[in-house]
């Protein structure tokens, strides 16, 4: 059998029009027997919202009403079957408990199981429009096969024993029926259930087809492919047909929030083909991510990724000295917390610290007990309000000339630190936030936009 695993973003899934696209392309492809859900648009913010400290009794109500909303005007579309409703009742009475023990334990582990509940929903919905179309299709709990270790907020696969669970309980359950599960969240050991971090339903997508040696994962958004650069920014940003593993993971890793940084990580290890295309418009095509592509410009795309936080670390004992870095990584590897960019000087290390994991619940990676730990064996300087602009593309790192062409459209822009030459595939600068999208747009124009 032929598996190709399907997965909708929040936009495609927001409503009961919405639900219905999908579920005309998921029945159009006989091999797409997986289906991974978000959760409908909106809904895992107003969760977030509900794990925030700040909030208070009516802000919670108020968000609680907005979720319930938004799910019931698709369960009322679907004309309430008990069991659906049933599911939903029970899922939204949980949000409000859950949200209200947070008031009084502030548990990470409670926050986690509070933001599952937007995919449990719109798995639980999604499978009952498909079945509306006459489909065999029922919702599977992915926490029963998508092990993960127990670092709520941003847990780490277990990708062996997601492979053994998978093949053991979800398999058989494919040639008899299309199956929805949820993206974004997980179980540890334990059987509590964590979740991957912002947008990490792309990456269950991902992990999913390879724990069961798909032929295809699809990527179904509110875009028809990966362009050149966010379409938001740039109006005349252009689909890109086809782009190389390595191109895409540095675009995700670089800010394109298309596709979730992890995402293309098992696709590359079993070798499998990613899609990505709009569930709007699904005849407009959409992008093909392969081990092995016919072209490979030198500039692919820009991407852009915002708030960003630059670390100085100034210590004399770098000086002629060594082990200071060895120090440095270690105190940063204890905390999870992994580097992106780096330069430096004799003195001087900058670095910028790779969000791309952070939180589900949107804190922050600079902990206070990490800067003290730092503070230790050097002066620790934190900059904010910065973005990282990467240019990407082709035989960067040996090919005269792209410093020059890219510099010159950064002249009037303050450069606070570049990154060039330890990849073939990009070039970043860090520039102030506030003038990121700007220095987007000009680049698109210069490298993209020419005759
Ligand atoms: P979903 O909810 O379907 O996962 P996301 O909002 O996470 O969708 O990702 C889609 C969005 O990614 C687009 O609406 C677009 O604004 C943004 N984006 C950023 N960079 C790119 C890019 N290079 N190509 C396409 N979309 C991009
Ligand atoms: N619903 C989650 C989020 O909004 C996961 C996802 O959409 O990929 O981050
Ligand atoms: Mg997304």
């Amino acid at each position: 059998m032929s598996l190709v695993v399907a997965k909708f973003g929040g936009t495609s899934v927001a409503d009961y029009g919405a639900m219905n696209r999908c579920a005309e392309i998921v029945l159009g492809n006989p091999d797409c027997r997986l289906v991974v859900v978000s959760a409908s648009s909106g809904v895992t913010n107003l969760l977030v919202e509900l794990t925030q400290e700040s909030i208070n009794d009516d802000g919670r109500l108020q968000r609680l009403k907005q979720i319930a909303q938004i799910q019931y005007a698709i369960l009322d579309k679907l004309g309430r079957p008990n069991d659906v409703a049933a599911a939903l009742d029970k899922l939204l009475s949980r949000m409000a408990v859950l949200s209200e023990a947070l008031v009084s334990a502030r548990s990470k582990a409670t926050m986690d199981e509070l933001l599952s509940l937007g995919e449990q929903c719109s798995s639980a919905l999604f499978a009952a429009v498909l079945r509306e179309k006459g489909a065999n299709s029922s919702a599977f709990d992915v926490r029963r096969v998508l092990r993960t270790d127990s670092h709520f907020g941003r847990a780490e696969p277990q990708v062996e024993q997601i492979a053994l669970l998978s093949r053991e309980h979800l398999l058989p359950l494919l040639s008899e029926q299309v199956i929805v599960t949820q993206g974004f969240i997980g179980a540890d050991e334990a059987g509590q259930t964590t979740t991957l971090g912002r947008g990490g339903s792309d990456y269950s997508a991902a992990l999913l087809a390879e724990a069961l040696t798909a032929s295809a994962v699809e990527i179904w958004t509110d875009v028809a492919g990966i362009y050149t650069t966010d379409p938001r920014l740039a109006p005349n940003a252009h689909p890109i047909a086809e782009i190389s593993f390595n191109e895409a993971a540095e675009m995700a890793t670089f800010g394109a929030k298309v596709l979730h940084p992890a995402t293309i990580l098992p696709a590359v290890r079993q070798q499998i083909q990613v899609f990505v295309g709009s569930s709007k418009e699904p005849e407009k095509g959409g992008t093909w991510i392969r081990h092995q592509v016919e072209d490979a410009p030198v500039f692919r795309a820009v991407a852009l990724r915002r708030d960003q936080t630059l670390l100085n670390l100034h210590s004399l004992q770098m000086l002629h000295a060594q082990g200071f870095l060895a120090e440095t990584f270690a105190t940063l590897a204890r905390h999870k917390i992994s580097v992106d960019l780096i330069t430096t000087s004799e003195v001087n290390v900058s670095l910028t610290l790779d969000k791309t994991g952070s939180d589900s619940s949107g804190q922050g990676l600079l902990s206070e007990a990490l800067l003290q730990e730092l503070s230790q064996h050097c002066r620790v300087r934190v900059e904010d309000g910065l973005a990282l602009v990467a240019i990407i593309g082709n035989r960067i790192a040996t090919t005269a000339g792209i410093c020059r062409r890219v510099f010159e459209v950064l002249e009037p822009h303050n450069v606070r630190m570049i990154c060039q030459g330890a990849s073939p595939h990009n070039l970043c600068v860090l520039v102030a936030e506030s003038e990121a999208a700007q220095v987007v747009k000009a680049l698109h124009e210069n490298l993209f936009e020419g005759a």
